[in-house]
């Protein structure tokens, strides 16, 4: 018998990788994944085997639209001649870039202005005149090999799967993703994953071949049930599946994912911090996302909200804010709302006409006052004196910090009416997990 220190990392060793001491889930994914075709192969001919393969660049590149993001160079690599028939750059590898390289991998270069003479066939120690008299295609073409593939290898897929992952993406948008990167009908995955009749994560993991608990990591409602505290105290604080948004377009290019990822996220969640894109309310895809630079009163209600929820609690907050949205919406409704919010949306609509009348942009410009009515209903203090017989204190501080100096009165006003009946909206509780399963 070894030492105990040995034996533990014998025992450790053995364990590595497997989730011996993980849960029973991510044990039976692993077992249930196909074994690679690996192992010592040594190809003799060109074209008996090839490797398709993709790594993303270290460079900086401007996109079409502008935006600077990454690359990804794909290759295709001849075993047996170390050869590279074939190679792309794209900001994103997809199934179609592999068709592409094979495509290309089987048709003729033709020689291009500018370049040398010795990179043409013609100049290659190739018995250049017989071929061409095979294949005329041959003519002005340049010494790149043409090598007829007869087993493909890509690295466990990777090309296929869409590029990494996006924190708190939905999983129908997950699957969008992953049925675009491999070329599949829209829906095609979604119905042969509820065809196997498995957990969603457990589908999703044999065809992804990530970890279980990868999967768990990225998209924290597939383990939102997980009874296990482990698993709860690793999720907790990431939204849960009550609100969803199409996450900063500028974020998820920046990641590789493409332009529209879908997210779930926490009510206060309107802003992207990083550059200054108001993807809250109205917003239903990329091309809704305005830049907020021309009102930075929407930041600062942004910081607002955010301290009001570590001040009352995060299930408060949302409630208030969710009737302080009915109220001001009503407002805007009635009467086009206040000057503070007029003038937010003439600053937005100056700075961007494209998205003037948006509902986007008026969801913009009315949040600051949102914010201002959330922090006097959230309050337990002030809502007590709204819902007192003699509300003139609440009604006093409305009138200052957010209906300029006018006092919200009559059946028909929106504040008054959640004041006499103290109306509440459908949902209850948090919109972020917490560390246990509540009761
Ligand atoms: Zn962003």
């Amino acid at each position: 018998m070894p030492s105990t220190s040995t034996f533990h990392r014998l025992v450790g060793r053995l364990a590595e990788g497997r989730h011996a001491t993980g849960s029973a889930r991510t044990r039976r994914t692993l077992a249930q994944q196909p074994s690679g075709p690996f192992g010592a192969v040594y190809p003799v001919r060109p074209g008996e085997l090839m490797q398709i393969d993709s790594t993303p660049l270290d460079i900086a590149v401007e996109l079409d639209d502008g935006i600077i993001g990454r690359v990804e160079l794909t290759a295709m690599v001849d075993i047996a001649t170390r050869s590279i028939p074939a190679a792309v750059i794209r900001p994103t590898t997809k199934a179609v870039d592999a068709a592409l390289l094979l495509a290309r991998c089987l048709t003729p270069e033709l020689m291009r202005p500018g370049w040398a003479q010795a990179a043409s066939m013609a100049a290659s120690a190739l018995p250049y005149r017989s071929m061409r008299s095979i294949d005329e295609r041959l003519e002005n073409a340049a010494a790149k090999p043409i090598i007829v593939p007869e087993t493909i290898v890509c690295d466990h897929g990777k090309a296929y799967l869409p590029n990494a992952f996006y924190k708190d993406e939905t999983t129908p948008s997950f699957i969008r993703r992953l049925e675009a990167a491999n070329s599949l009908r829209p829906g095609q995955l979604r119905t042969l994953l509820k065809a196997s009749r498995r957990p969603w994560i457990e589908g999703l993991a044999a065809w992804t071949s990530y970890d279980a608990v990868v999967l768990q990591l990225a998209m924290p409602q597939l383990g939102m049930h997980d009874p296990d505290p482990v698993v709860r105290r690793t999720l907790a604080g990431r939204p849960t599946r009550t609100t969803h948004t199409v996450a900063c377009h500028r974020c998820t290019l920046a990641h590789g994912a493409g332009r529209y990822v879908q997210i779930y996220t926490t009510h206060e969640h309107v802003i992207c911090p990083c550059h200054g894109l108001w993807i809250g309310d109205g917003v239903t895809g990329f091309t809704d996302q305005l830049s907020i630079r021309a009102g930075t009163e929407i930041t600062a209600a942004w910081h607002h909200h955010k301290n009001l929820i570590t001040r009352h609690g995060r299930s408060g907050v949302r409630k208030a804010f969710h009737i302080a949205g009915v109220i001001n919406w009503t407002w805007y409704d009635q009467f086009n709302h206040f000057t503070a919010s007029t003038d937010i949306y003439d600053a937005l609509a100056a700075d961007q006409p494209a998205h003037a009348n948006g509902h986007a942009v008026v969801a913009a410009s009315l949040y600051p006052s949102i914010v201002n009515l959330t922090a006097a209903m959230a309050s337990h203090y002030w809502a007590q004196i709204a819902h007192a017989r003699r509300p003139n204190l609440f009604l006093d501080r409305i009138s200052v910090e957010v209906t300029e100096g006018w006092s919200p009165r009559g059946a028909f006003d929106p504040l008054r009416h959640w004041m006499d009946t103290d109306w509440l909206p459908g949902f209850r509780g948090s919109d972020a997990i917490r560390p246990s399963i509540p009761r």
